[in-house]
């Protein structure tokens, strides 16, 4: 009887988490044995960028707002900010000042916090509140109510950030916080909204030669060691481990009925696949 099977295997890891490290790996077995619980499945997580989107002002922001608000009225909506100049500004002054990772990060979630209020007071009329992290606990009302809720992307480690292999530069940041919401969450889809195609060979705004890659793995991605590339670097190890979210896709939010399309299901961009 699937009761027993449950109960005898809820009790084998009891018994395991009693005796054993939390690092033991039969321990670690034994506490995926059952299956997956996806919290909000049908909502799509979007990210709107922070120096892609954001900072091109009114001509890019009031078009994707509009198109969201249309886009609410069938689908529901969790959306993300990015932080962007103004962000890579405090880097650089805290930076060059000798701050460590952990103060970076937390002035770079005060901008992604910024963005998702100016978004939060756009998007207003539209029935869709900002929600700070400590108000998560009620988003499953906030969706049901309205369709949609902003967050600031920067996922809250603040001054617990992992500090990087090189430099002072966070490693999670608005890209991975998002990331780390629809995987967390169990959500349909994460869809990031910058002003580009999508995963190019190289940066197109610096290299004419650049390429569109519609679709790629993350194995093949991490592989081909591209100079620089559309979504943040760690994003593809968080992926690697996804119990859920196991593709993103990256779409052009200047092009007018891209995101419509993209929340449909619809690969209009990069899709980046966990094989
Ligand atoms: P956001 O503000 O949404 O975080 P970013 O500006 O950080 O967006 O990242 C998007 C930018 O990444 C693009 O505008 C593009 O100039 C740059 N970029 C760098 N490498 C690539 C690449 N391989 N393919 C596409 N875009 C790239
Ligand atoms: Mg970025």
């Amino acid at each position: 009887m699937a009761g027993d099977i449950a109960e005898g295997s809820v009790s084998a890891l009891a018994a395991l988490l009693m005796e054993r490290s939390l690092d033991d790996p039969e321990l670690q077995r034994a506490s995926d044995d059952a299956p997956d619980h996806r919290i909000l499945p049908d909502v799509t997580v979007v990210k709107v960028g922070g120096q892609s989107l954001m900072d091109r002002g009114a001509a890019a922001v009031l078009p994707v707002v509009a198109e969201l608000a249309d886009v609410i009225r069938t689908h529901r909506l969790l959306i993300g900010t990015g932080g962007g100049t103004r962000a890579r500004h405090a880097y650089s002054l805290a930076a060059e000042l000798g701050m460590p990772t952990g103060v970076l990060s937390e002035v770079g979630s005060a901008v992604a916090g910024q963005n998702a209020q100016m978004l939060g007071y756009l998007m207003a009329r539209h029935g869709v509140p900002v929600v700070g992290a400590a108000a998560f606990s009620a988003l499953a009302l906030y969706l049901r109510e309205s369709g949609a809720a902003i967050f600031a992307g920067m996922p809250p480690y603040d001054m617990w950030q992992p500090v990087p292999a090189t430099g002072v530069i966070p490693p999670y940041r608005t890209d991975a916080g998002c990331y780390l919401v629809a995987e967390t969450y169990g959500c349909a889809d994460m869809i990031y909204i910058k002003d580009e195609d999508g995963l190019y060979t190289a940066n197109p705004k610096t290299d004419p030669a650049a390429t569109l890659i519609p679709e790629i793995t993350v194995d093949e991605l991490i592989g081909l060691d591209l100079p620089d590339l559309v979504v943040e670097r760690p994003l593809l190890e968080l992926m690697r481990n996804a119990r859920h979210v196991r593709s993103i896709q990256i779409v052009n939010g200047l092009k007018p009925g891209t995101i419509t399309r993209a929340v449909n299901g619809e690969h209009v961009g990069t899709l980046i696949t966990a094989a």
